[in-house]
This record gives C-alpha cells, sequence and structure tokens, in this order.
C-alpha cells in the first residue's frame, strides 16, 4: 500500500483527504498538523473571538473521524525537514516518516511588521485558534484595543473586541478601508458604518513604534500621536503569504517569532 504524508491539518489539506477517500484509494494516511487542534474552520476565528460560537463548533473533523478513516493524526508536531531523495520527513522530534506521495498543504503566515516593540506581551497576531483564544482570555483584562490593518480580519476582529466591551480603534495605513476590495466612495461609506458601531477608525495612518515597558501601552503614529492601549491586534500584510514552509522559522505557542 503507498504512504502519503501530508504537512499541514488545515482545511486544504484535509478536504485533499476527504476526496481520496471518497475515490477510495488505497493509501495509508499520516498527518502532521503543527497545531493541537483537529481541522477546524479557520473562517469562523472572528465568531470564536466575539464568544458567538465555542471553538468544539468549528471543528470540521472531529478525533474519530481520522480514527475510522484509519488516518494516522499527529498533532502538534511539525515537519521540520523534507528529504525528496530519501522521501522522508522529519518531524519536531526527530522521527523519521516515510512517503511515497507527500503533499504540503501549509497554509499562509501574516506577515510581522518590523516595527519596535511588536514583540511585547499584548501584541497579537490573529492567525489560529490558539491565538484566537490568547486574545479572548486577554480581552477580559484589557480595556483599549488598538487593530492595525482595517481589511476584513481586521474589521471582523475589532467587532469580536467590541463585544468584549474594549474601546477599540483600527488604523489603516490605506487612503480608506478594504482598498483592495472596495473605492473610495465605498471605503468611506463603510467607515461611516463601523464607527456608527463605536469602532474608532483612522485611515492613512503608519504605526511606528509600539510603546510600553513589561506590557504594551500604547501604538505610536507616524504623525506623532499615541493611541493608548492595552490590547493590540495586528494583522499586515496578505494572510495567506505562504511562509509556514518546513524548515522556515514559525511563532512559538506566545506568537512570537523571536527578535
Ligand atoms: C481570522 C481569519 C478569517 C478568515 N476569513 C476568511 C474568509 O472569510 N474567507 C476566505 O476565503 N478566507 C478567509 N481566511 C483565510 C482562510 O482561512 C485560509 O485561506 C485557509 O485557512 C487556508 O487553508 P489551508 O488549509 O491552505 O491553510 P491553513 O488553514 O493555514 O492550514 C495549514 C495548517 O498547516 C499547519 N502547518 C504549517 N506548517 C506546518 C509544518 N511544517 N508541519 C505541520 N503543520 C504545519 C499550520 O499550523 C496550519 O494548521 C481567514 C483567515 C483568518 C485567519
Amino acid at each position: 500500500m503507498d504512504r502519503l504524508v501530508v504537512i499541514g491539518n488545515g482545511m486544504a489539506g484535509v478536504c485533499a483527504i476527504e476526496e481520496m477517500l471518497k475515490i477510495k484509494a488505497r493509501t495509508a494516511i499520516t498527518v502532521f498538523g503543527e497545531e493541537r487542534h483537529v481541522n477546524y474552520n479557520r473562517v469562523l476565528l472572528s465568531e470564536v473571538l466575539a464568544g458567538n460560537r465555542q471553538k468544539t463548533e468549528i471543528y470540521l473533523n472531529p478525533k474519530k473521524w481520522y480514527e475510522e478513516n484509519g488516518i494516522d493524526l499527529r498533532l502538534d508536531l511539525r515537519v521540520e525537514r523534507i528529504d525528496p531523495s530519501a522521501k522522508t520527513v522529519t518531524d519536531g522530534l526527530g522521527a523519521v516518516t516515510r512517503y511515497d506521495h507527500l503533499l504540503i498543504a501549509v497554509g499562509g503566515r501574516p506577515i510581522i511588521p518590523p516595527l519596535p516593540g511588536i514583540h511585547r506581551p499584548g501584541v497579537h497576531i490573529f492567525r489560529s485558534l490558539d491565538d484566537t483564544e490568547r486574545i479572548a482570555g486577554h480581552a477580559r483584562i484589557a480595556r483599549e484595543a488598538v487593530i492595525i490593518g482595517g481589511g476584513l480580519l481586521g474589521l471582523e476582529a475589532a467587532r469580536a473586541l467590541m463585544k468584549h466591551g474594549l474601546a477599540v480603534t483600527v488604523i489603516h495605513l490605506g487612503e480608506w478601508l478594504m482598498e483592495q476590495q472596495l473605492d473610495r466612495m465605498s471605503g468611506n461609506l463603510l467607515k461611516r458604518e463601523v464607527e456608527r458601531f463605536g469602532i474608532g477608525v483612522l485611515v492613512g495612518a503608519r504605526a511606528t513604534e509600539i510603546l510600553g515597558n513589561e506590557a504594551v501601552r500604547a501604538v505610536r503614529l507616524s504623525s506623532g500621536r499615541e493611541l493608548s492601549a492595552d490590547l493590540i491586534r495586528h494583522l499586515h500584510g496578505n494572510p495567506s503569504q505562504p511562509g509556514a514552509r518546513p524548515g522556515r522559522r514559525n511563532p512559538d505557542r506566545e506568537g512570537h517569532y523571536g527578535q
């Protein structure tokens, strides 16, 4: 029987497996997932952040599904190296797994802007279920949040954090919100709607530094203005930028990439 190794237990990797199961391919399947969760619907993370859904409600394939389909699921385990000539992968524990076919479905990573202070506690990326739980936990004790990035995910997160009772300001580099999807007039209309919810919006605003000592205190803008904040969520750049390739540096459990 052929051996298929899938790197990445996200929606794409598992969807490919589901299709293979439909055609009853005679293949032994091993899946490596860097995260500790079964496959979940990442698109619904804002719903979990807002408290509208429990994490188990966004799980797509429970553990039972993997078991029933004979899939060897290795969670919380990252593939660190691929050796194409030997047809093996090496995981974070140093174990070597052989494959006949390899599927790399590692998704994307947010770009971390190289801002001074970006690694202070209280600054979060928003990509995974663990990030979401970390932000929701912090939101229980925070009062003011700044969201860096006024795209769809930034606005979803802003609304979710408002539901936690935080005062939220979105700062956005573009001249209007969601400038990649909307024209200026629509972007301005959206800004007005978002502000109507009670969310502050600053467009054409560039964050230059995250201020604080131990924890974050404020975000400094290029205009010199400082926005006080004890929770900062940034999403900068393209969340689907490939970046989680084996061998490439990834954030630690706290969402930090190191200095
Ligand atoms: C908050 C949020 C909201 C979104 N909303 C939308 C939306 O409304 N519409 C839309 O179209 N898209 C949305 N997206 C984007 C969408 O979620 C992604 O495009 C989609 O998840 C990509 O699926 P994927 O399986 O390719 O990658 P991912 O979902 O990123 O899964 C890849 C998995 O591989 C794991 N991995 C990476 N490297 C390794 C390794 N070396 N070893 C083992 N495992 C590894 C990762 O940890 C991850 O679990 C959203 C994303 C986020 C974060």
